[in-house]
């Protein structure tokens, strides 16, 4: 649909920046965020400029995964500054407001807050943001693919098939709003198990990429599960950024360059 118009005295959103990709998830704890981060961090080792924008109200996880800290600051206009991390520009819910009061806001509150997110928030310039979407389907999700333009989604599913059930929603959704589907990522597809070296497949295998299939989407390929990646996470010290060329850091590249 046709972008609404800016109104009168406010800037156009994200006005500097050339391209918004959501990462999407249908249901939460599919480690969206760990993607979203990551692939960031995988389009900022090709070389280009990249912001996140950690849009997920009620689980902001990018002051976590990329240890942000304070409060941002105002810059010109009184607009926002995002923030710096591991060479990315990051703004954050979470960094905005306490998790206690977005807990209790119902969905109008939401969505002011997501207009606000996008609309007052300075880029700069900027070859791709990154948008870390609230998990599932609902209004707010529709707020930002809307307000945002976005020119593409990466789809994040376990191999589980209610993970997958949901990551169809999610892909219906873009579909109607005439967002590319750039693909699906599956995570936590196999755990490398440290103690005895070997692959595990607890979920299964091949389930998303024969959905992708199925779908019509591209397969971008499966993320492991393994320790190293929880506990990165947790750091608040991405993989992708401490280590780009180890095995995990070039999956992410490789992603990256998938839908660069
Ligand atoms: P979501 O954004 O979908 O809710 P997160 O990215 O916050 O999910 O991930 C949920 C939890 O799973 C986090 O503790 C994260 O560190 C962990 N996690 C995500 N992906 C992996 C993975 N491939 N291997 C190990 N742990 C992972």
């Amino acid at each position: 649909g046709e972008a609404p118009a800016p109104a009168p005295g406010r800037p156009a959103i994200l006005p500097g920046v050339r391209h918004v990709i959501a990462v999407a998830s249908g249901k939460g704890g599919v480690g969206k965020s760990t993607t979203a981060v990551n692939l960031a961090l995988g389009l900022r080792a090709q070389g280009l400029a990249v912001g996140l924008l950690d849009a997920d109200i009620h689980g902001p996880s990018a002051p976590t995964l990329l240890g942000l800290r304070g409060q941002p600051r105002l810059g010109p206009g009184r607009r926002l500054l995002p923030m710096e991390a591991f060479g990315l520009k990051a703004m954050s819910m979470g960094v905005l407001v306490d998790a206690e009061t977005a807990m209790i806001w119902r969905g109008p509150m939401v969505m002011s807050a997501i207009t606000q997110m996008l609309a007052e928030v300075d880029w700069g310039r900027l070859d791709v943001l990154v948008v870390d979407m609230p998990p599932g389907t609902g209004d707010a999700q529709l707020a930002i693919a809307q307000g945002a333009r976005l020119s593409g989604a990466v789809i994040v599913s376990t191999p589980q098939d209610l993970a997958l059930i949901d990551a169809r929603r999610g892909i219906a959704m873009f579909r109607k709003l005439d967002v590319p589907i750039l693909g699906l990522i599956e995570n936590m597809a196999q755990f490398l198990c440290p103690t005895c070296g070997s692959t595990h497949a607890i979920f299964g295998t091949g389930g998303a990429e024969a959905e992708a299939a199925r779908l019509g989407v591209p397969f971008l390929g499966p993320v492991p599960l393994t320790m190293e990646l929880r506990h990165a996470s947790d750091r608040g010290q991405p993989v992708t950024a401490l280590d780009p060329d180890g095995p995990l850091g070039q999956i992410y590249q490789a992603l990256a360059r998938s839908i660069a």
